[in-house]
């Protein structure tokens, strides 16, 4: 059999023969296997888009940004003040004249000489330290210093924020609100970035009602896609709402490969759990390779990851997506979306995934849990005498959305962690701020 350059055997090897992996058993994967076994099957886009910097937020950088020129460009005065040429003991100096910012004294500033500067001023030829006004007294147009300041004092240095030649921003990087000011403190209208990825989903279920209709007997609204549409609206990707399929095999073979011939990533939710798998599992046989697990985390179990093909369909175009299936049930959808495709997302958009930020506080009350799995409970972090602390949401069903809703963070536990007393210390991650 063929192997990767790498030696790691195919998605397609691994679909067809699964013992071709030491260690892999599609039944007991653990979160970290999981995480890792996408990972290798991921590349970044290559295009790129020329985007204006005032549009760039969040987009991710296709090449390192260099600075141009020092920033600032001339050594300049931190504070509203008198430039002067430091010399050991100097009491004394004479005004003559003045620097404004973005006006410049024109002069040189000789020994016991100095110029009255305002912040942001270029330190004129000859000076070398401002001393505050706050620190001198005025008479007959001359200083005292009444306080000799130290050589170089309140002068902020031409490079001192980025020096020319330097990599300010790395290829990758994923532009935040600070960066944007960076960019147009270089003067850089203009940046190169990856396009955006295209990323498609639709929820599948005989029993789904899209909001705006009325519910039949045993119907329920579909939220999953609307907690994916707006996780998805996070990360900035382009989406494609591709509605509410039943569980028919007809529809959901047109709806995936028209997403997929048009898409780089293709998400569904439902239909990947033992005993309701059959359709979209013959489907996505029939027009891929994906792999289907059960993971040992909870919530979230069933999870498919793998990639599809609209190769040879009648009035598609040919393409190749990604392919995720999260399970239906609305907090796992949830919990799989953040532990599994967020990090793909972010690499397949072309920047390193950071692992989410995991903090340590005291639990303030008893948890129930079995070892042998990861757990993401709800919780609310809150504070109490000056610290803060944790508490996990009574229900924790994985169809209970409000625990979701109410929740500011995961309470993590591992594989390795059994029932917790009240009073231990947890690891939890924040769910604000993670997309
Ligand atoms: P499934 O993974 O298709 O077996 O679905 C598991 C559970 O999640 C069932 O109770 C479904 O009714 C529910 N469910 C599936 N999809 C959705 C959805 N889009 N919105 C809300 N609940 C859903
Ligand atoms: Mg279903």
């Amino acid at each position: 059999m063929n192997k990767n350059i790498d030696n790691k055997p195919s998605l397609n090897q691994i679909v067809l023969d699964p013992s071709c992996m030491d260690d892999y058993d599609p039944n007991a994967m653990s979160v970290a296997q999981a995480r890792q076994f996408i990972q290798q099957f991921l590349s970044p886009i290559a295009e790129t888009d020329t985007v204006a910097t005032m549009q760039a937020l969040g987009r991710v950088l296709a090449a390192d940004i260099i600075s141009p020129s020092n920033v600032p460009n001339h050594n300049n005065s931190a504070m509203d003040g008198y430039a002067f040429k430091f010399s050991e003991g100097i009491k004394v100096a004479k005004i003559i004249g003045t620097a404004y910012a973005g006006k410049a004294f024109a002069g040189v500033v000789n020994a016991s000489e100095c110029v009255k500067i305002m912040t942001g001023a270029v330190i004129p030829t000859g000076a070398d330290t401002v001393v505050m006004q706050e620190r001198i007294a005025i008479k007959s147009n001359c200083i005292t210093l009444l306080e000799v300041p130290i050589k170089g004092a309140n002068v902020r240095m031409a490079g001192e924020d980025m020096k020319i030649g330097q990599i300010v921003l790395a290829k990758g990087h994923v532009l935040q609100p600070a960066d944007l000011g960076l960019l147009a403190s270089l003067g850089t209208g203009q940046v190169s970035v990856f396009r955006k990825l295209k990323v498609a989903f639709f929820s599948t279920g005989d029993e789904l009602v899209s909001v705006g209709k009325n519910l039949a007997d045993g119907q329920i609204y579909d939220s999953n896609r609307y907690t994916i549409f707006g996780m998805l609206s996070r990360l900035g990707v382009e989406i494609s709402d591709c509605g509410v399929v039943p569980d028919n095999p007809e529809l959901l073979e047109k709806t995936l490969l028209k997403a997929a011939s048009e898409n780089d990533v293709v998400i569904t939710s439902g239909g990947v759990s033992v005993g309701e798998a059959d359709y979209m599992k013959a489907l996505l046989a029939k027009h891929g390779q994906v792999l289907f697990w059960k993971i040992n985390m909870k919530p979230g179990r069933p999870l498919a990851y793998g990639k599809i093909s609209s190769y040879g369909t009648v009035g598609l175009h040919d393409k190749t997506a990604h392919y995720f299936g999260l399970p239906g049930n609305p907090v796992s959808a949830m919990v799989t979306f953040y532990q599994f495709v967020r990090e793909a997302l972010i690499c397949l958009m072309g920047s390193a995934a950071k692992p989410l930020p995991m903090f340590k506080v005291v639990c303030t009350e008893a948890i129930k849990k079995a070892t042998g799995r990861t757990e993401f409970q709800r919780g609310i972090l809150f504070e109490e005498e000056g610290s803060w602390k944790v508490k996990p949401l009574p229900n924790q069903g994985s169809g209970v959305l409000s625990s979701m809703s109410l929740a500011n963070c995961f309470i993590v536990l591992d594989d390795a962690t059994g029932n917790c007393d009240a009073g231990k210390v947890v690891s939890v991650q924040l769910l604000e701020g993670i997309i």
